[in-house]
């Protein structure tokens, strides 16, 4: 069957769909408001550092080697295995590299927090179990098509939900574990993944501690934009057409069925359309004469970030790839993000470090910091003061922490900030990831992978199900693959 596809945005959620249905003979096209293809997973060059602008955190690289060996089994994805997950720095001092692995991490849990050891193996133990339940169920199908969902691993994952109180908050699961506050915040800290508090998502979530604490973090050789650049290359091999600079004005339908999309430049027809732009946006923009699922569509926002790419002229010892400076009060911070819209005045810092795997990302002797705290959507909030504010209170905590003037050492600096975010990548206020998962409904109350009321129309990337992240925006490609697998027979 010749059918034409035309797909939305180039994040690796469009990119993952252009390769999935190529992968079945259609005939895809991709269209990208920006220059560059890519979505948040794109480069800057700057003053000879190297920043990759958004995801910093790859996990699960097996997705991406999967992906593109399906088209081409030749490729091989090329990527550093790190030993180290993260390094935890608390206001008070007390400071932890925390290695890759149960054991490892019950040793130095032990050692610092005074944790059981068997306790935290335990825990870690639950959550890979949890993992392996859920992650057959909850991610790799369509919640929304009975055909997908019901099979044996459905009422194992059920069972373990009721079982293992996956409902309650993964605060309250993660007290119930640790008796060390600190412990806590750093399992805690897994909610910030997908943009949410860890203080209303539920425990399901916990599971995220499978890929950070028992696989521990990759990095790709040559940075995050590899991820999309070879996907980007490999679509274009295989015959996809890619048009940038070209933002699509709205998606046509006629009698319930797809027939096409307008964009700045023209109309094209296609029997299909995927979106990969953020599922608020469209609705709103794109298709504004259908009815919206407002329940869906109102839920509450995920976190936004702000984020300071910093040339920094020294090097680190103390440092790794990923560091986090903890807030003193974590639930404050969450009530700030989520309640308030306000940034915290002691927020947590997240410094990733690219340049200590991948050495030429910045010049000989320095590092190119990316310097991120989780911010609130934006509301209108007086963003020019509130960052002013916000780049001293972390030059005051960091400097502290690593008793050395910091600010006169930044000779590059750029921001990108919860307006940028909107405007650059059309995410709904400048969040992240779409809808937060902050209640225990979150994971049904995500957009389905297609659309009801219009047939060949679907959705990929984070704002939809199965969620936030890289690999989940994989898996919601494939999603979307197997559904129209499923509705043209193919
Ligand atoms: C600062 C930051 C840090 C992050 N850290 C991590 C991390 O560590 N790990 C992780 O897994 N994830 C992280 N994320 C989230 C990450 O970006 C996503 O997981 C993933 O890259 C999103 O992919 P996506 O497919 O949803 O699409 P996006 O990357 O959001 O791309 C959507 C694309 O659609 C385009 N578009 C929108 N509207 C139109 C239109 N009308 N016409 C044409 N094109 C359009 C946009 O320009 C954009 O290129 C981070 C994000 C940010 C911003």
């Amino acid at each position: 069957m010749d059918m034409k596809v035309g797909i939305i945005g180039s994040g690796i959620g469009a990119l993952a769909s252009a390769i999935e249905l190529r992968k079945l003979g259609l005939t895809v096209e991709v269209f990208e408001a920006n220059s560059v293809i890519g979505g948040k997973i794109v480069e800057q060059l700057l003053g000879g550092y190297r920043f990759d602008m958004g995801p910093s955190v790859f996990t699960e690289p097996h997705l991406v080697q999967k992906l593109l060996q399906s088209l081409d089994p030749t490729q091989d994805f090329k990527f550093h295995r790190l030993e180290e997950s993260c390094r935890y720095f608390f206001n008070d001092g007390v400071k932890l590299i925390i290695p890759v692995g149960k054991e490892n991490v019950a040793q130095v849990i032990s050692d610092t927090l005074h944790e059981e050891p068997s306790q935290t193996k335990h825990y870690l133990n639950r959550m890979e179990a949890n993992y392996k339940a859920i992650y057959p169920v909850f991610i790799e199908v369509s919640l929304h098509r009975f055909r997908q969902l019901f099979s044996k691993h459905l009422w194992k994952a059920i069972a373990r939900l009721f079982k293992y109180g996956l409902h309650q908050s993964m605060n309250k699961q993660n007290q119930s574990f640790f008796k060390n506050p600190k412990t806590v915040q750093i399992f805690d800290r897994m909610a910030t993944y997908n943009g949410s508090s860890p203080y209303l998502a539920p425990a399901m979530l916990n599971i995220i501690s499978q890929l950070e604490f028992n696989e521990g973090p990759a990095m790709p050789i040559g940075g995050m934009v590899q991820i999309t650049r070879r996907a980007h290359q490999l679509a274009a091999q295989h015959g996809v057409r890619f048009h940038t600079n070209e933002r699509v004005t709205a998606i046509q339908y006629r009698n319930n069925r797809i027939v096409g999309l307008h964009t700045e430049n023209g109309t094209y027809n296609f029997d299909v359309i995927v979106s990969n732009m953020d599922i608020h946006y469209t609705y709103e923009k794109l298709l504004p004469y259908l009815k919206a699922p407002r329940f869906l569509l109102q839920q509450e926002k995920s976190s936004s970030a702000v984020v300071f790419y910093w040339g920094v002229n020294r090097t680190f010892n103390e440092l790794g790839v990923h560091n986090i400076f903890f807030a003193a009060d974590y639930k404050a911070e969450f009530k700030a993000i989520f309640e308030t819209k306000t940034l915290h005045p002691d927020p947590t810092v997240y410094i990733h470090i690219s340049s200590k795997v991948e050495k030429t990302d910045a010049p000989n002797g320095k590092e190119n910091w990316f310097v991120m705290v989780n911010a609130p959507i934006n509301v209108g909030q007086d963003w020019d003061l509130e960052i002013q504010l916000l780049r001293k209170q972390i030059l005051k905590k960091l400097s502290k922490a690593l008793q050395i003037d910091i600010e006169p050492l930044i000779e590059i600096e750029q921001i990108n900030e919860p307006r940028l975010i909107d405007e650059r990548y059309s995410g709904k206020q400048g969040s992240i990831y779409g809808n937060a998962s902050n209640n225990a409904f979150a994971a049904f109350l995500r957009h389905p992978n297609f659309s009801k009321q219009i047939k060949g129309l679907y959705f990929a990337g984070v704002t939809v199900h199965p969620g936030g992240g890289i690999p989940l925006a994989i898996n919601s490609a494939k999603i979307v693959a197997r559904c129209v697998k499923e509705d043209y027979g193919l």
